[in-house]
């Protein structure tokens, strides 16, 4: 704790885990004395590097880039990276630990990284995003390749940065591999990749319904956000026969009373994938539609909430509005959206409660299939990668199951934190302190 005293979030996500698997470690004989969580809890490598680019109107502007590369115990590093005003290490850091747990989830042989900038995309131009990619990947290139280090997407790095970012890796490297996930499906990409997360969050969130003979199908469901991840959150739920009350970003949320149908979704991609717009852009077009600015939509009455915009988005007080309201399900879609207190409420209030290790887990699950097709090269149909999808998403919940029920209620982070830690606290083991 002392090592890390001034990043916040990291300590948060430390915790959580800590406080499931401490127990859990004290009961093995194998794990007793090895110091293994000590292990894990230090990046194998954490990298920061000056990336300066030029602006529109020929200013140099300089970010601060970074790579942290967490832990390789059960395959090279996987992660995505992440553009965003906020990004510092205490964040980066905490993503990467998760993705260490989540990574060894997914059953693939993944290890656990994470990267990005403070970059903010917001209101640059293709131009400015080009070179500030290009820029970026000129020394992040040093660092990666794809039997080392395969970053992907997160928040601000979608289809349009991952291509600047390759073609520059391409470049300095003279090599074509799949050195980054989330590719162009003509240049190595694979089907479903773009629905992953979001769908690997609804089909985990089915099967936790299903634990209590219920399904998504007449359900009412908030989500936040309305990215890359919200968005096929929502097609999955609306596929399911569920009902999508809300959609979010930075500056407030929609409620759409009549609900958020396919047409009302393709209207929103649109706007947020091509247009780049705001979503209270939403109600000029649908008159069903109220926008709240600056609130986040926990107070409305749903039975399944999927949070899908960022860490620390639902609080304790968010928890017990949408508990009063009847929520029986929350399935995280992004990384530590639910604040401890939050999480503390569902567990009390024994309702299904998925954290994003496990929930979502998708993406990173289809961006392992990309990188055995690319090594293959072949590429799989959208149904061959969608089932496999869903074979990993039961397979995660399962494990969850299995390692966190007690009394007969299942608690996912528990089960989650356990089984994600067996197989890299055995593969740390295996290859000795090194
Ligand atoms: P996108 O950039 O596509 O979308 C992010 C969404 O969240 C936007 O609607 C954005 O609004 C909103 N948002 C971001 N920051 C904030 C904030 N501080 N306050 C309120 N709203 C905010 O990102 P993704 O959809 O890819 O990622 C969303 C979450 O899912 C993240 O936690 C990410 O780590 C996680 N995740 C993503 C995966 C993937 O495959 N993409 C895989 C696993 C997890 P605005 O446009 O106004 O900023």
């Amino acid at each position: 704790k002392a090592r890390n005293s001034h990043e916040p979030e990291f300590l948060q996500a430390v915790q959580e885990v800590a406080e499931t698997v401490l127990d859990y470690i004290a009961e093995q004989d194998i794990y007793n004395g090895k110091n293994i969580l000590l292990r894990m809890v230090e990046p194998e490598r954490a990298i920061s590097f000056r990336v300066s680019w030029v602006d529109d109107q020929g200013e140099i502007q300089v970010n601060r880039g970074y790579r942290i590369q967490m832990n390789s115990a059960i395959g090279p590093y996987k992660g995505g990276l992440r553009f965003h005003p906020s990004v510092n290490m205490s964040i980066l850091k905490f993503l990467a630990f998760e993705q260490v747990f989540k990574n060894s989830l997914t059953t693939l042989p993944m290890g656990g990284g994470k990267g990005g900038s403070d970059f903010d995309p917001k209101g640059k131009s293709d131009a400015e995003i080009m070179r500030f990619c290009h820029n970026f990947m000129a020394e992040l290139s040093r660092h990666i390749g794809p039997h080392t280090d395969i970053p992907a997407g997160d928040i601000g790095v979608g289809a349009r940065e991952i291509g600047f970012l390759f073609g520059m890796y391409k470049k300095i490297k003279n090599e074509f591999t799949g050195v980054l996930t989330g590719k162009g499906l003509s240049w190595g990409g694979s089907l479903i990749r773009p629905e992953a997360t979001g769908y690997g969050t609804v089909y985990f969130a089915e099967s936790m319904l299903q634990t209590k003979n219920e399904s998504m199908e007449g359900k009412s469901v908030v989500i936040s956000g309305s990215g890359n991840v919200a968005q096929y959150a929502a097609e999955k739920v609306l596929h399911l026969g569920g009902k999508v009350l809300t959609l979010s970003d930075s500056s407030g949320y929609i409620y759409d009373k009549d609900g958020v149908d396919a047409e009302k979704l393709a209207f929103v991609m649109d706007l947020k994938n091509n247009k780049r717009g705001r979503i209270s852009e939403y109600v000029e077009k649908y008159s069903s539609a109220e926008f709240f600015e600056g609130e986040t939509p926990w107070g409305v009455a749903c039975d399944v909430a999927l949070p899908c915009a960022t860490q620390n988005e639902l609080s304790g007080e968010d928890a017990e509005k949408l508990l009063g309201n009847g929520c029986i399900c929350v399935a995280e879609g992004a990384n530590m959206p639910c604040m401890p207190e939050a999480v503390h409420k569902f567990h009390e209030a024994k309702i299904l409660f998925a954290p994003g290790k496990a929930s979502n887990a998708g993406g990173v699950a289809t961006s392992g299939l990309e990188m055995s097709q690319n090594s293959l090269r072949i590429s799989w149909t959208r149904e061959e990668v969608d089932n496999k999808l869903k074979d990993i998403m039961k397979n995660i919940h399962d494990n969850c199951v299995a390692y966190g029920t007690e009394d007969g209620y299942t608690n996912y982070v528990k089960g989650a934190n356990i089984a994600g830690f067996v197989k890299v606290a055995d593969a740390m083991l295996a290859q000795g302190v090194v």
